[in-house]
């Protein structure tokens, strides 16, 4: 049953000719799968409408080869060819009685057209936004006229397709249409330059030709970033933000506002909570009639609703809750809240569009596997015969195992050495920032907590004579990794062996509260040869102490692989905030008392830089030891033994859930052992 206090989020909206049963829209978001993997792309599609998201978007969709993004896996819809691929996302949304949204976009300047080899185009001579050495030329007044023809045809195009809403979008510093809004990038001095008036007037052309030529039909959304977090350098939502919307408050059908750029719109859980855009998008209801859809990270439905009620907003926006938890409209209609897989702002997902293969997802294994695997995020076949599973360790590998056997209705027993659940989510959720990573530990407990079949045991370090002792037909192993000491990782190939001469901890060391008890009081290293996430948080937490920080690197820049979740500017930026000195492009080449000797990756130079306390934080090593003394024993009572996640591999938090899923869903024969594959094409002469 329903809870009454969420009615509102379930009343339909009249948007243009169209009408949404509910409140619930999935904004466009990126996938990397798009034109290139289109029947996963559909499937992953329709699974949203099956959850309940009553309006579901595509992703941008480039509208010609001069808007070429090769090589990643956008929307596509260059000519009639690209049809068919985007009918099938509209058939997979109509199934489940959702409407079906395309984001149309030209790139501008933001694509260099490897693959289409055209020059890109701006409104001014602009240098490419990608690391191409390539120029956007500045568009005729003839380029303008194709560009609006393109659009309209595109629109044509996509009614053809099927699609409900058109998306004219004016965001993330990707679009043309945003170019020419932006003086920044509109240095022009005809009528499309210069002036607010002139730099309004083709979005203003667009919207109109779009509504002209499918607005009948099918509702015209505006998707508009109000501000780019630049102060006076960019938009700002108070200023030109603010006399956009006004300027042209009832032309669109609908208003869909956000924050540019990408990593502005998409912040993770590190540096903002939920709800964080509503400060600047909060304003838009009160300039137009047209319903308002905003995002902000929205997974608690009464926070939902205090948008609508508040008067903030009229549809709630979300790409990642969507992806996190594509039944989350579906769970609060039923009642069923509390169990909502809670997105935990990781970006994992969007690091899949920017490496340009199909995202993955750390809450939802399921993700980019609806179509390649048959995997579905909320069901899970229960099988007749059950067997019982030991499952060592209650990381996030472990756990995810443990309730999909539990939910196919498989004996699960569960054995954790430590005194709490969720492994290293557990422990990485206590350093600064991260404290929302611990909901992949909670959406799993509760599910195994109040399930009938699953026995659960803290403090209790399995060895290899209680597996075979207690009788389970399967063994599966997910005992996690531990950091390193020796200082390997991607550029020390072998360890270094000066690492010892002077006090030395461990990530885990630190997780474990080691650094709190610590004596010292002298400079604090940290070598981050990992160059992900992790050094930069063990870095605040030791500026936290006080102490002073060198964070050391071999890469060119703090956390590079973060510059994929679009956290790698903030990253930085904090360390500097907090007083951390930072020195890139340089090795650990020895160690003395009280200092350590760094190296120039580049000429070599060294020079000494204190150091009483060295962190190295560079790779991990499987926890197998129990894995081989198994394999050393007699195991023919156990029908199987398996290795998963960090055991097994170690890696990130999301393909330990994936391992667990891919154990579970493989054990109970629910998953082909051959994914499907569609990057496999005809002979054409
Ligand atoms: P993953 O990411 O693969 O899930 P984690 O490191 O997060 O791995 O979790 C592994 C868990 O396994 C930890 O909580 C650890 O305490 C537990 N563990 C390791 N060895 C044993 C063992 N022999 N018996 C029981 N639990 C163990
Ligand atoms: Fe949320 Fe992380 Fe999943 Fe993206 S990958 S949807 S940020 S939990």
């Amino acid at each position: 049953m329903r809870d009454a206090r969420y009615d509102v989020l379930f009343e339909p909206v009249q948007i243009g000719p169209v009408k949404t049963r509910n409140r619930f829209y999935q904004v466009p978001h990126c996938t990397g799968m798009g034109y290139r993997y289109p029947n996963a792309e559909a499937r992953f599609r329709g699974i949203k409408a099956e959850g309940g998201w009553g309006v579901v978007s595509t992703q941008e969709v480039e509208i010609h080869p001069t808007s070429d993004l090769t090589p990643y896996n956008e929307g596509r819809l260059w000519d009639d060819r690209d049809i068919p691929a985007l009918e099938m996302v509209t058939e997979a949304v109509h199934a489940h009685g959702s409407l079906a949204a395309i984001q149309l976009v030209h790139n501008g300047h933001h694509s260099s057209n490897r693959m289409s080899r055209l020059s890109p185009m701006a409104p001014s001579v602009a240098a490419s936004a990608s690391m191409d050495p390539v120029q956007a030329r500045a568009m005729s007044l003839s380029d303008i006229k194709d560009f609006r023809k393109w659009h309209v045809d595109a629109a044509r195009r996509a009614k053809r397709a099927g699609f409900d809403i058109v998306y004219v979008y004016a965001g993330h510093d990707m679009s043309l249409l945003q170019h020419f809004l932006l003086s920044r990038h509109n240095h022009r001095s005809d009528d499309y330059g210069g002036s607010f008036t002139n730099r309004l007037r083709l979005f203003r052309e667009v919207i109109a030709d779009t509504k002209d030529a499918v607005g009948d039909s099918m509702a015209i959304a505006v998707r508009l970033a109000v501000d780019e977090l630049m102060g006076e350098d960019g938009l700002r939502h108070d200023v030109e933000g603010h006399d956009i919307i006004a300027a042209l408050a009832e032309e669109p059908d609908l208003w869909d506002v956000n924050l540019s750029d990408w990593s502005n719109d998409s912040q993770t859980a590190r540096f903002t909570a939920e709800g964080y855009q509503n400060p600047y998008t909060g304003f838009v209801k009160s300039l137009t009639s047209k319903p308002v859809v905003g995002v902000g990270r929205y997974t608690s439905p009464d926070a939902m609703v205090a948008m609508i009620t508040q008067g903030h907003l009229d549809l709630i926006g979300a790409a990642r809750p969507s992806i996190a938890d594509p039944f989350l409209p579906h769970k609060i209609e039923h009642g069923l809240q509390d169990q909502i897989r809670e997105c935990i702002g990781c970006n994992i997902c969007v690091s899949g569009d920017n490496t340009a293969v199909p995202m993955r997802c750390t809450q939802n294994p399921a993700v980019g596997e609806e179509w390649r695997r048959g995997w579905h995020p909320e069901h899970v076949v229960r099988t007749d015969d059950a067997a019982t599973y030991l499952i060592v360790g209650g990381g996030p590998a472990g756990l995810e195992a443990a309730q999909t056997l539990a939910k196919a209705g498989q004996n699960v027993k569960l054995a954790e050495a430590g005194g709490d659940w969720g492994g290293r989510v557990t422990r990485e959720a206590r350093l600064p920032g991260l404290s929302a990573w611990g909901r992949v530990r909670d959406w799993r407990l509760q599910h195994l907590t109040t399930a009938a079949n699953v026995e659960m045991y803290l403090h209790s370090p399995m060895t290899a004579e209680d597996i075979l002792a207690f009788g389970a037909d399967h063994v599966v192993l997910a005992t996690g990794a531990r950091w390193r000491d020796d200082g390997v990782g991607k550029t020390h190939r072998v360890p270094l062996g000066f690492l010892r001469k002077g006090p030395l901890m461990t990530p885990d060391d630190v997780m474990a509260g080691a650094l709190r008890e610590d004596a010292g009081s002298g400079p604090i290293v940290i070598y981050d040869d990992d160059q992900f996430y992790l050094g930069s948080v063990l870095a605040e937490a030791a500026a936290a102490t006080g102490r002073e920080v060198i964070f050391i690197t071999p890469a060119s820049m703090v956390a590079p692989w973060s510059d994929h979740t679009l956290e790698q500017m903030r990253i930085q930026k904090q360390l500097i905030e907090k007083g951390i000195t930072i020195m890139t492009s340089t090795l650990l080449s020895g160690r003395d008392a009280g200092q350590v000797t760094v190296a120039c990756v580049y000429s070599g130079q060294q020079h000494h830089v204190p150091a009483e306390l060295l962190i190295p934080v560079t790779s991990r090593l499987p926890n197998d030891e129990l894995l081989h003394q198994l394999n050393a024993r007699n195991t023919d009572a156990i029908t199987s033994v398996t290795a998963i996640g960090d055991a097994y591999s170690p890696g990130l938090i999301a393909m330990a859930v994936y391992s667990g899923h891919d154990y579970a869903m493989t054990a109970l024969g629910h998953t082909a052992a051959d994914p499907r594959r569609e990057d496999v094409v005809a002979r054409q002469d």
